[in-house]
């Protein structure tokens, strides 16, 4: 029988991640070994949002540096991973089984939120990967759904990774220390991100708005958060497999649903 792979959500941070030394970094590195080699990867990044969904269909895709005011060396940094245009598809069957229409994206190549995460859990990028976009104005329902469509796939070697933040305040973010302490409301809503994944709480889980505290503060726009829900379609109940924080505000919270 096939090796069957978690669903993962990681919280990528800034891209600078790549080249900072910082306890996130190693656990990267760390996690591509533990997990093992998929036979492919779809990433379901908060920096890819498109009105109703797209698989990259690129058989090359592109580094994209879909960031600025960053040190000038990750804008030289490539992550040439082959596309998997085969499985593109099947992902599009997948998703239209749950009713769910999507399109092929001929020329996009993989954004941060993918390549960052895996140029640390998989530097060798000889392992294929597709990108799935997400819906921000469609919420948490409909990204469970997401993840739903795309179980199957784990039983066939495949690795979905989810990425995006556990917290994001980026108006809180400038001018503080990469080591810098988590402030309180911050630290509440993750710990409540924690428990609640921890316990399967999927109810509150969907309605993080108004149960988890400082939901707004800690994600005035839904996208860094969203992509959690695709992950956590993997299980009733997650794990908390790394648990940091950089620059006070961003968390680098990595969970895991078997
Ligand atoms: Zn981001």
């Amino acid at each position: 029988m096939e090796k069957r792979f978690p669903s993962i959500f990681v919280s990528h941070g800034a891209p600078s991640m790549i080249i900072e030394d910082c306890p996130t970094r190693d656990f990267l590195r760390q996690l591509g070994k533990e997990i093992g080699r998929p036979k492919a990867i779809v990433s379901v990044s908060a920096h890819w949002t498109t009105a109703e969904p797209r698989v990259t269909m690129h058989p090359q895709p592109p580094t994209l540096y879909d960031f600025s005011g960053f040190p000038e060396e990750l804008y030289s940094l490539t992550y040439p991973a082959p596309g998997d245009p085969v499985l593109a598809k099947r992902v599009l069957t997948l998703l239209n089984n749950q009713g769910i229409t999507g399109e092929k994206d001929m020329s996009r190549g993989y954004d941060h939120g993918a390549w960052a995460p895996l140029m640390l859990m998989y530097p060798e990028a000889d392992i294929p990967v597709i990108q799935l976009s997400i819906q921000p104005h469609k919420g948490t329902e409909y990204h469970m759904a997401l993840g739903k469509a795309l179980q199957p796939l784990r039983d066939d070697g495949v690795l979905i990774i989810a990425s995006g933040s556990a917290t994001h305040n980026l108006r809180d973010f400038f001018g503080r220390s990469i080591d810098s302490q988590p402030p309180e409301y911050v630290k509440e809503f993750a710990d409540w991100l924690k428990h609640s994944v921890s316990e399967g709480a999927t109810d509150e889980l969907l309605d993080y708005v108004n149960k988890g505290p400082h939901a707004i503060r800690n994600h005035s726009t839904p996208e860094h958060f969203l992509p959690l829900y695709v992950a956590m379609a993997g299980a009733e109940k997650g794990t908390v497999i790394h648990d940091a924080y950089t620059y006070g505000v961003i968390s680098m919270m990595v969970l895991s649903w078997q």
